[in-house]
């Protein structure tokens, strides 16, 4: 489980120093996905992760150290990245993502899991899928993809049996009602620690 967590670092680009001994658990998704309400809830915070997206504002990748437990106490670094997919912008994934988050990601290889959230009201968005073919590009052995749906509470028992069936390795979560957070939180530190 998650016991507390804290503000570590932004960076707007891959350094060195952002590697660490510590797994690490990016979280990614469009704008609005419902990503920071996600981080601070499972980090049992009110406003450690803010929703900064404003399209044209420097986007910055943010750290956060996360002091878990699972038998023995260690730590995790949850890595927030700027969420994409404003409407307006060009639909061309290389665009939104800049070089310096493109080179992060290929760099950070302490990332073990990456959290790819999706709105469950529009779960089949070319962005989803094109993020999706991307990470996939590059992924090591020694890393994994946990598909998130959010806002879960907005569909109804068949489109969620739908969903399911398309997806059935990907977690359902709504932060406003409360579900599948803790199941979340296992998966995560789980996968996180290669079990
Ligand atoms: P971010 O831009 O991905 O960081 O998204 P936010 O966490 O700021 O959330 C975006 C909007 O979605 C806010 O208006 C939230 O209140 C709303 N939201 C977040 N989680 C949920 C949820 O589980 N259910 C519903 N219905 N709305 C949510």
């Amino acid at each position: 489980m998650i016991l507390s967590a804290k503000f570590i670092t932004s960076a707007p680009k891959f350094t060195y120093e952002l590697l660490s001994s510590h797994s690490q658990v990016a979280f990614l998704g469009r704008s609005n996905v419902g990503k920071s309400s996600l981080i601070n809830a499972l980090c049992k915070q009110k406003q450690l992760a803010k929703s900064s997206s404003v399209p044209g504002k420097t986007q910055l990748i943010n750290f956060f150290e996360v002091l878990c437990k699972k038998e023995e106490k260690f730590s995790l670094i949850f890595v927030d990245l700027p969420g994409f997919g404003y409407a307006k912008v060009s639909k061309n994934l290389k665009e939104i993502w800049n070089k310096n988050l493109d080179e992060f990601l290929k760099l950070q290889t302490s990332i073990k899991l990456f959290v790819h959230l999706i709105d469950c009201r529009h779960f089949d968005l070319d962005i989803d899928t094109e993020v999706d073919i991307y990470l996939k590009s590059f992924l090591r052995e020694d890393q994994e993809i946990l598909k998130v749906f959010t806002k879960i509470d907005k569909l109804n028992q068949s489109q969620k049996a739908k969903l399911k069936k398309l997806y059935p390795d990907s977690l359902f979560v709504s932060n406003s009602k409360k579900i599948g957070l803790e199941i979340l939180e296992k998966t995560i530190i789980d996968k996180a620690l290669g079990l």
